[in-house]
């Protein structure tokens, strides 16, 4: 071709058609199955539903259906609300500043419709009948009258089956249900006001009845998995900010984040400054690296509050963050230390410092009297534990936690390797010194001096051991004498259901029982001197902590159960425990590191030595 015939040809400047600008939208709005369901489940709160009913089958993929019996659309509006930018919520630029609605950008309903097959029904009260609208990928199918209740159902099925590369970008579909699942609960934790029912894959995960004053126990039946309770209630109002909320108690936070929920405007957002203050709030009542588990609701006006920063609206940006940091800040502890009992002027850290009279032991039994539930809170341990942490002199008085205590009964490793290792040879002429700070493990080998930590080390030999057992599916568990009942929230369960095939063959036997409840009825061998249920739920946590960080799942299972079933700490070990250890050690692939990346062993050679005293 010659630079003239190109000059003939002329290059058009085209509008994209509509439909393929809906499915480049799509691919912003609606990059997964849950901000699909945000999005619907928007538009009925919108709609002024009392009544909200989810149904997802094979977490999304196959469908997502929501049916409110809000206002409904009218029969000549429905083939308009799935064209671009069309919306009811918004009329010019002014409303946009002042807008208390969900929606306003008029995307949502193409998008889906243009990546998808989508059928909806609607009837408004005044409307006879109602109106049935099937579009599929894009291209309208056909709309009728249809007899239906007043109000909107809408489903989406067969997301994505026009885009085969973002259908192929989606994980797996246990990680997609638990970010649907993760969606629902933190919708219907807004809106206690409204009846909301989530089911996922044929399994009603909840069924929440309408209690519109009572935010309270919304929070605790979602996030608890039971009624009765104690929250710290949060509540500040003031003409540029309200506050309101409710929030665990110390001994009811959780080492991740997932169980905090905060709102702005009603709408849930992601704010690491805000999350912060709410934590920072709590101070040293909570131990380092847990959260909080509860619900937050700011009110700002709008006009402080830019939402369009993002489609998906997950984040918004603030025009004073620090200051409502700040405020936040104050506002959670001041309940805390109003709730707690504790006298304004000495906040926990005091009782903590000023250790003049009475030992950390004295201290969480007078905090404890505080707390409101005492009484049914039974596992108070974790009130001990914060306050050894903070200070190592209460280890030695006062009350140890179980897993600190039976120096005897910690000589867990198990017979089984005993037998493994004794056969293997010699990995060289080793001496053991013995146990420093009930921690180190010292040898001698050869001219070099070996200190080991005794955790890490058992821990480094536990993950590989167990990353074996699970690939080649022996894991050796043991039966429990009665299986376990395990009540779990409907994201836990998520988090559960994606983990426990690989929990299985780790030799952690489970199956779901009921909407939420899990039966646990064996447990991998090694676990078995620990609480059947308190590991399990560890492990859920672990899992929950690492693999949204994008850890392979497989090696987060193996790093979790190496980490509770090794040594601690503080444990008492013999001799001869200790020279296993070593050699189980010396035969490890990596026995430089534990799986999470801490040193396992330090070494000292002659030369070293040498240097130190001058003599090189
Ligand atoms: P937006 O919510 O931003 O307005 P959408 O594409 O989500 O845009 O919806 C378009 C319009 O369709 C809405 O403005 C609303 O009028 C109507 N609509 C959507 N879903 C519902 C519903 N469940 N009930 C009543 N009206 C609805
Ligand atoms: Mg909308």
């Amino acid at each position: 071709m010659t630079a003239d015939s190109k000059s003939f040809e002329k290059r058009w400047i085209r509008p994209l058609p509509e439909r393929l600008i809906n499915k480049i939208a799509a691919g912003e709005v609606i990059e997964r199955p849950a901000a699909v369901l945000n999005e619907l489940v928007e538009n009925s709160l919108d709609a002024g539903a009392t009544r909200i009913d989810i149904a997802v089958e094979k977490s999304g993929l196959k469908s997502i259906s929501v049916v409110d019996d809000g206002c409904g659309i009218e029969a000549d509006q429905i083939e308009i609300a799935f064209s671009r930018h069309a919306t009811s919520k918004i009329r010019d630029f002014n409303d946009l500043e002042t807008l208390m609605s969900f929606g306003f950008r008029g995307e949502a309903l193409p998008s889906i419709g243009s990546v998808s097959k989508t059928r909806m029904v609607s009837r408004t009260a005044e409307a006879d009948d109602g109106r049935e609208l099937i579009i599929e990928g894009g291209v309208l199918q056909s709309v009728k009258p249809v007899a239906v209740p007043v109000g909107t159902k809408i489903e989406v099925g067969d997301l994505f089956y026009n885009t085969p590369a973002r259908r192929k970008f989606l994980k797996t579909e246990t990680t997609e249900a638990r970010h649907l699942t993760r969606t629902a609960t933190a919708m219907a934790l807004s809106v206690p006001g409204i009846r909301f029912s989530y089911t996922l894959n044929g399994r009603r995960l909840f069924l929440l009845s309408q209690n519109a004053d009572s935010m309270q126990s919304r929070v605790a039946e979602l996030l608890f998995g039971k009624e009765n309770i104690p929250l710290l209630k949060v509540k500040y109002d003031s003409d540029k900010l309200s506050i309101s909320g409710y929030l665990s108690f110390p001994d009811n936070c959780r080492r991740n984040r997932s169980g905090l929920y905060l709102y702005i405007n009603r709408r849930y957002i992601f704010s690491p400054t805000l999350l912060h203050a709410i934590t920072a709030g709590y101070g040293e009542l909570l131990p380092g690296g847990h959260f909080p588990v509860g619900a937050v609701f700011l009110k700002i006006d709008p006009v402080r509050v830019d939402v369009n920063v993002h489609p998906t609206k997950a984040e918004v940006r603030l025009s004073e963050e620090r200051q409502i940091h700040d405020l936040l800040y104050q506002v959670i502890k001041k309940s805390l230390r109003g709730s707690m009992g504790l006298p304004s002027a000495s906040s926990a850290v005091q009782i903590k410092t000023a250790e003049n009279n009475y030992t950390a032991a004295e201290a969480i039994r007078r905090l404890k009297d505080f707390l409101p539930g005492k009484s049914a809170n039974k596992s108070p341990d974790l009130m001990e534990k914060l306050y050894r942490e903070q200070d190592p002199q209460s280890s030695d008085k006062g009350q140890v936690p179980d897993d600190l205590q039976s120096g005897k009964d910690r000589t867990d490793i198990d017979i089984i390797h005993k037998k493994a290792v004794e056969t293997e040879s010699d990995p060289g002429a080793v001496r053991y010194l013995g146990q420093l700070g009930r921690l180190y493990l010292v040898f001698i080998s050869g001219d070099e001096l070996l200190i080991i930590d005794q955790h890490t080390a058992h821990e480094r030999v536990l993950y590989e051991e167990q990353l074996k057992v699970i690939e080649s599916g022996k894991a050796v568990s043991q039966n429990l004498l009665f299986p376990i009942n395990i009540e779990l929230t409907p994201e836990r369960f998520a988090v559960y259901e994606e983990a426990s095939e690989i929990l299985r063959s780790a030799g952690i036997i489970s199956q779901p029982f009921g909407a939420t409840t899990v039966m646990l009825s064996a447990i991998s061998s090694s676990l078995t001197k620990k609480s059947p249920e308190k590991v399990f739920e560890q492990i859920l946590t672990d899992i929950e902590n690492l693999h949204t960080g994008g850890e392979e799942l497989t090696r987060v299972v193996a790093q979790s159960i190496a980490c509770r079933a090794a040594i601690m700490a503080g444990d008492v070990i013999s001799e001869e425990e200790a020279i296993m250890l070593y050699k189980r050690l010396s035969v490890a692939d990596n026995r430089h590191c534990c799986p999470h990346g801490r040193p396992v062993t330090l070494k000292l050679t002659k030369d070293e030595l040498d240097k130190k005293f001058g003599r090189k």
